[in-house]
């Protein structure tokens, strides 16, 4: 990355708590976990600019998708696999046959085989018991094995599933030659605390070769939580691009990257420089912004506007900011308005090689105030009304779907 100028952070009280890998594999899921974002559709073009620029940055395994999903789909994980990329291209399968035959057909030298493990989810969701999730689970990682992939297995809501099974089935897919057990927080409901006891926990009882997490940001804990993950061991956590993924999506492969190498000064192998670049290429094609207050790839991650920060900011930037906006590729924004100072306004003319006297500079800070407490908000609110009204059904709407089931001449059942 570009010199990273470290935060001074470092207890070293702390370091002999921490476990953290060698060398960390990131493995991005936006083009599959991210996919699931409501109302996102990535064309399998998109999906190789994506996964592109993911395995240049230095990204070690892209997940491609699920290949059984349709066609198109399953052209969107050839179209990947046969890039030639220096990334590994996993396909992900449920623990059916045809689902990891089409991963095997699709290209990709990695599969992840997921099932669920929770008692929720095999009682109303699956309808299996856990014997015949196990016995599945084998079949799969052995179908697998023989076609010679990489396997990763991963079971959905792992941590609210009962211990002793998790126990049981991980170690038996592990000897049945999982290369790579990935435990998952799929509803978000783990806090760093209890996830540290987890998985020091699940290393005691299943000793896995490799681990990797999934975690969610439905509590916004997901990055946290996978950062306590590597710090306990786990080599390949599960990230995504701009935090996307089902519901309040996935940890974000921008805060995890930094946040191992601007704490920890941890060289992940990633060229953080382009982290701006890869967020507003997944913006763009995903069709969902990203929030102005997201960390590190916000607008406003780098801006300042209030006066004691701009101050600050213009004497010595590690006043008010971690770490140099260069870090990500983003540039730092002075914004002009109601808590503006002096010293941003003075900063601001020097741009024009301009130096103005004292009265002059305090009538035109006066006038920035009043003349940014006095703007209309009429065009501000209207662009979020529309905004708003794009997303509130990013899918297929209720006429499109009517349309379709007057078109197959599906009717209303009377009795
Ligand atoms: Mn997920």
């Amino acid at each position: 990355m570009a010199e990273p100028r470290l935060v001074e952070n470092y207890h070293p009280q702390t370091a002999s708590q921490r476990r953290i890998p060698e060398s960390i594999v990131f493995w991005d899921e936006t083009l599959r976990d991210g996919e699931q974002t409501p109302g996102v559709h990535f064309s399998p073009e998109e999906k190789l600019r994506v996964a592109t620029l993911l395995s240049e940055i230095g990204v070690s395994v892209v997940n491609a998708g699920i290949p059984v999903v349709s066609e198109e789909e399953a052209r969107a994980v050839r179209l990947v696999a046969s890039a030639g990329l220096k990334a590994k291209v996993l396909a992900a399968a449920r623990t059916v046959p045809a689902d990891v035959d089409a991963v095997i057909r699709s290209g990709a030298t990695h599969i992840a085989i997921f099932v669920a493990a929770s008692q929720v989810h095999l009682k109303y969701k699956l309808r299996m018991t856990q014997e015949e999730v196990l016995a599945v689970s084998l079949k799969s990682v052995r179908q697998a094995k023989e076609a010679g992939l990489h396997v990763a297995f991963v079971t959905e809501d792992t941590v609210r599933a009962p211990f002793d099974f998790v126990e049981r089935l991980y170690r038996e897919v592990q000897d049945a030659g999982a290369d790579r057990l990935v435990v998952a927080d799929t509803v978000g409901i783990m806090t760093p605390l209890t996830f540290r006891w987890y998985l020091t926990e699940f290393q005691r009882r299943v000793h896995p070769k490799d681990l990797s997490v999934h975690c969610h940001n439905d509590l916004g804990l997901a990055a946290a939580n996978t950062l306590t993950a590597i710090e306990c061991g786990a080599r390949a956590p599960h990230v995504c691009v701009n935090g996307l993924g089902e519901r309040a999506g996935n940890a974000s492969l921008e805060e995890v990257v930094v946040e191992l190498e601007a704490l920890y000064g941890i060289h992940t192998g990633i060229q953080t420089e382009r982290l701006t670049e890869l967020s507003r290429l997944v913006e763009e094609l995903s069709g969902i912004p990203v929030a102005p207050n997201k960390a590190l790839v916000g607008y406003n991650a780098f801006s300042h506007e209030a006066g004691i920060h701009t101050h600050g900011i213009l004497a010595n930037t590690l006043t008010y900011e971690p770490l140099q906006p260069e870090t990500v590729g983003a540039r730092r924004q002075m914004i002009l308005g109601k808590h503006t100072g002096k010293a941003a306004v003075v900063e601001k003319l020097k741009e024009r090689g301009i130096t103005a006297p004292d009265p002059l500079l305090l009538e035109l800070l006066h006038r920035i105030k009043t003349g940014t407490e006095s703007r209309s908000k009429d065009d501000l609110r209207r662009f979020l009304r529309e905004y708003r009204h794009l997303f509130e059904r990013p899918g297929l709407s209720d006429d499109e779907f009517w349309t379709m089931v007057d078109a197959l001449g599906i009717a209303a059942v009377t009795t």
